[in-house]
C-alpha cells in the first residue's frame, strides 16, 4: 500500500490523504484548503492526482476543510462513490451547495473589479451544478458496521466509528488485504471530546497497524468541556453589564447548535436572563433542520432533554435569520444581543459585516468559540486580544479592534494535546507500526510528537504536502 499526503499536511485545512491499495486509489477526505488566498486558490484547483483515476472517496465528516473540495473533484472527472455516515451525507447536501453559492458570488465580486482593470476573469472554483452532481455519488452507512468497498474483490472493508466532533463525524477504520497480507489502517478524522453538548463521546477506534491522527491542538490544552457553561455565563453577563453586543463567528454546523444548546441550558437554569439571540446564517437554519433528523447522533442528555419537551435548538428568544434584509436590520439593533454568524474563521459570509460594524466599539464583545487557522481574519482577531487598538482589514478597510476579545477555550470541538495523548495511549504500541500526524500546524505537531515519544510511541511521522510512503 502507498499513502500520499495531499492536504492537511503540516497545516489544518484541505484534508486529503490518498491510499493506493492493490493498484486502486482511495481518497480519505476531500477538503478545501483555506488561508493564504493565492496559495489556496492554486491548491484547490490542482489536485496532486487525477480525479478520474480515483476508485472512491471515504469521508470522515462534513466540515468544509474535509469535504469542501468534492465538487471540484467531480468537475474534474471523478465518477466513483463517496462513503460516509447518513448525517454526513445530509449535512454535505446543504453545505456543498452553500459553498458553491459562496464560490460563485465571490468570483462575481472579484471579476467585477478585474473587468474594470481589464484583467482576465476567473471561473468559480466550482458551481452549484458541480455540487449537485457530486451529491449523486454519496452512499450513506450506519456507524460500527463493516462494509466492503465495491469493486475491490472484498479486499477492503470500511467501518465508521463515532468521532464526537460534529453531527455525523466519524473515524475511519479500514481492514485491508493486499498480496495475501492483512492489516488495519485507522484515520481519526477530526477527533472530538468528551462531554460536548448534543454529541456522543468519541469511541476508541480499536487497535490498528497504521494510524493517521489529527493533531490540531498539538502543544496546546483547553479547558474541560464541562466548563463551557461557566465561561459562556461570564461572557454573557459581561456584555449585558456593558450594554454591548456579543458577536460570535461560528461554524454553521456544529458549534452554532452547541452554543445555542448551552445558552438554552443556562437560560432554563435561570443563570442568565433571556436576551435577544440572532442566528444570522441561512446555512445554519438548514443545518439545524438536519440535526433534528438525526437523533441517532445525540447523547443521552440531549435525548432526555428533547423528550422532556425543551427545544434544545433555542427558546423563543432565539431568532433564526435567512433573509439578507433582516440581517442588515441587525445593524440598527439597540442594546445587548448576541449575533451568531458564519463563516467560522471570518473568511467570508455575513459575519464580516457584523464584525465591520461592531469591532471598533469597546462595549462589544467578540466571542471566539472555534479554532482559527493561520492567515485567517479570525486568527488576526484572536491575536489582537492583548493589544487593543490593533487594526484588522475587513472588506479592504481598516478597523481598530476596540471590542473585547473573549476566547472560550472550553468550546473547542477538537481534543486538546492531553486528550489526544490519552486517546492515542489506548492503542497497543506493539501493534501500531506507523503513526502519521496530520491536520496540525508544524510547531504544535512537533511538541505533540515529543510528548508521544515520551509516552513510548515510535515511528512517528509528520508528512509534508505531497510526501508519499510505502507501507
Ligand atoms: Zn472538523
Amino acid at each position: 500500500m502507498k499513502i500520499q499526503f495531499c492536504g492537511a499536511a503540516q497545516t489544518v485545512t484541505g484534508s486529503q490523504h490518498l491510499l493506493e491499495i492493490n493498484g486502486k486509489k482511495i481518497l480519505l477526505d476531500c477538503g478545501m484548503s483555506q488561508g493564504k488566498r493565492e496559495e489556496s486558490f492554486q491548491i484547490n484547483r490542482h489536485f496532486l492526482f487525477d480525479p478520474a483515476e480515483l476508485h472512491c472517496v471515504i469521508l470522515s465528516h462534513a466540515h468544509i476543510d474535509h469535504a469542501g473540495n468534492l465538487p471540484t473533484l467531480y468537475a474534474k472527472g471523478f465518477t466513483g462513490r463517496i462513503y460516509c455516515t447518513s448525517a454526513t451525507r445530509d449535512l454535505c447536501s446543504i453545505m456543498l451547495q452553500d459553498s458553491a453559492y459562496i464560490q460563485e458570488k465571490d468570483t462575481e465580486f472579484v471579476n467585477k473589479r478585474r473587468a474594470k482593470r481589464h484583467e482576465p476573469l476567473f471561473n468559480p472554483l466550482y458551481t452549484i451544478e458541480d455540487a449537485r452532481g457530486v451529491l449523486e455519488c454519496f452512499e450513506a452507512f450506519p456507524y460500527n458496521k463493516k462494509i466492503f468497498i465495491d469493486g475491490l474483490d472484498n479486499k477492503v472493508e470500511v467501518t465508521f466509528i463515532e468521532a464526537g466532533h460534529i453531527l455525523g463525524s466519524s473515524q475511519v477504520l479500514l481492514d485491508i488485504e493486499e498480496n495475501g497480507k492483512k492489516f488495519i489502517l485507522g484515520f481519526t478524522g477530526d477527533l472530538g471530546r468528551y462531554h460536548l453538548p448534543i454529541l456522543k463521546d468519541p469511541d476508541f477506534l480499536g487497535n490498528v497497524d497504521i494510524l493517521l491522527s489529527e493533531s490540531t491542538y498539538g502543544g496546546r490544552t483547553h479547558h474541560n468541556a464541562e466548563m463551557i457553561e461557566s465561561e459562556l455565563e461570564a461572557t454573557v453577563k459581561e456584555a449585558i453589564e456593558a450594554g454591548g453586543k456579543i458577536i460570535v463567528p461560528s461554524f454553521s454546523v456544529g458549534r452554532t447548535q452547541e452554543l445555542v444548546y448551552a445558552l438554552t441550558e443556562l437560560e432554563t437554569a435561570g443563570k442568565i436572563p433571556k436576551f435577544p439571540i440572532f442566528v444570522d446564517s441561512p446555512l445554519t437554519v438548514n443545518a439545524t433542520d438536519v440535526f433534528k433528523l438525526h437523533p441517532e447522533c445525540f447523547d443521552k442528555e440531549t435525548s432526555d432533554y428533547l423528550a422532556s419537551g425543551v427545544n434544545v435548538f433555542g427558546l423563543d428568544n432565539v431568532e433564526y435569520i435567512k433573509d439578507v434584509n433582516d440581517s442588515k436590520k441587525l445593524n440598527e439593533f439597540k442594546g445587548t444581543c448576541m449575533i451568531i454568524s458564519a463563516s467560522g474563521m471570518c473568511e467570508a459570509g455575513r459575519i464580516l459585516h457584523h464584525l465591520a460594524n461592531n469591532i471598533s466599539n469597546n462595549k462589544n464583545v467578540i466571542m471566539i468559540i472555534g479554532f482559527m487557522a493561520e492567515n485567517t481574519l479570525g486568527r488576526r482577531i484572536v491575536e489582537a486580544k492583548d493589544t487593543p487598538g490593533t487594526k484588522v482589514k475587513i472588506f479592504g478597510e481598516e478597523h481598530k479592534v476596540k471590542a473585547k476579545i473573549r476566547v472560550l477555550n472550553a468550546f473547542s470541538g477538537h481534543a486538546d494535546q492531553n486528550e489526544l495523548i490519552a486517546y492515542l495511549n489506548k492503542f497497543d504500541k506493539n501493534i501500531l507500526k506507523k503513526l502519521f500526524l496530520v491536520h496540525g500546524e508544524l510547531e504544535g505537531q512537533k511538541i505533540l510528537e515529543g510528548e508521544l515519544r515520551k509516552s513510548g510511541f515510535k515511528n512517528i511521522f509528520i508528512p509534508k504536502r505531497g510526501e508519499g510512503y510505502n507501507i
